[in-house]
């Protein structure tokens, strides 16, 4: 049973309040749903994520991902060179998404930063301007916008992840799985990750996506170099280029938990330095058959 009653802290509450007001500002309540949700403060009353929301505000994890999402996008907008900034009325006026059907639009388009700005700034561009010159973007000028950007980029490739065993692969065109919903993260080993290391281990799959995008850049700059315009594209370094990056990728990417901590993470561990995971390489280093035994009975 969950104790909705359980004493909370002043920390938790504050952001319960910021939702409880969640039409004042959307930003500010993804903002405090965020916190609720990655300093775990649901835990101060139950057992995971999904029922403190549904107690609370009979809220559905899908409904609070949105509102999450939201929250992320004005981040990703102001970007690394700062927000889109217009004179309005002759002051400098930083323009993101005032309300949350924009900024879900910009988060619904893709999942990346760099798209998110490229969508808003052109939407942004295209939107009609009052008299004191403020751009109206609406919802539906972002996603006409999106439509026009995607038709002229190829898509990035969704990060695969395989289903667990006992889980059905997902059919295409279905809705992706609920973060807090999914199987079990399985490492490079095939193995169950424990929970404290999940965040890790999913990003396995990015580092193996980006490895298999830059070889797909190199065969575009080999097309280049072999075109009408080549002449003076250096294939060959651009080669070496690649090459250093794919190894970078790939000699940093988490492979299987630390075979020497086995979860107990000695933060003087020599193998993972106390984070409690290893690459390739040092798993190889340092990994006995007796550890390789314990890797497999994991789960
Ligand atoms: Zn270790």
């Amino acid at each position: 049973m969950t104790t909705t009653i359980a004493k909370i802290s002043n920390a938790l509450q504050r952001n319960i309040d910021i939702i409880n007001d969640y039409r004042k500002s959307y930003y500010d309540a993804g903002l405090a749903l965020r916190e609720i949700h990655d300093k775990e403060q649901y835990l101060e009353s139950h057992k995971d994520f999904a029922s403190f929301c549904s107690d609370q505000w009979g809220f559905s994890v899908r409904h609070c991902r949105r509102i999450m999402d939201s929250s992320i996008v004005n981040d990703d907008l102001k970007g690394p060179i700062g927000p889109i900034t217009l004179k309005i009325d002759g002051k400098n006026t930083i323009i993101l998404p005032e309300n949350e059907s924009q900024a879900r639009a910009v988060a619904d388009v893709a999942d990346d930063a760099r798209t998110r700005v490229l969508v808003w700034t052109e939407a942004v561009a295209a939107a009609k301007k009052d008299e004191s010159g403020k751009p109206r973007v609406t919802a539906a000028l972002v996603k006409k916008v999106a439509k026009k950007i995607k038709g002229t980029k190829k898509p990035r490739p969704k990060k695969p992840r395989k289903p667990a065993a006992d889980q059905p692969a997902r059919e295409a065109g279905e809705d992706p799985p609920e973060p807090e919903h999914t199987g079990p993260i399985l490492d490079g080993m095939k193995g169950e990750v424990c929970t404290g290391l999940n965040s890790v281990f999913q990003s396995m799959s990015e580092y193996r996506g980006l490895q298999n995008e830059i070889g797909e850049m190199l065969t575009q700059i080999n097309n280049l170099a072999n075109g009408a315009s080549g002449g003076r594209l250096d294939y060959q370094e651009c080669q070496r280029l690649c090459q250093q990056l794919q190894a970078q990728l790939k000699f940093a990417a988490p492979h299987t938990e630390c075979p020497k901590c086995r979860r107990k993470w000695d933060k003087k561990c020599p193998h993972c330095k106390g984070t409690g995971w290893v690459t390739k390489n040092e798993f190889s280093a340092c990994a006995s058959d007796a550890d390789k035994i314990w890797l497999e009975k994991r789960k």
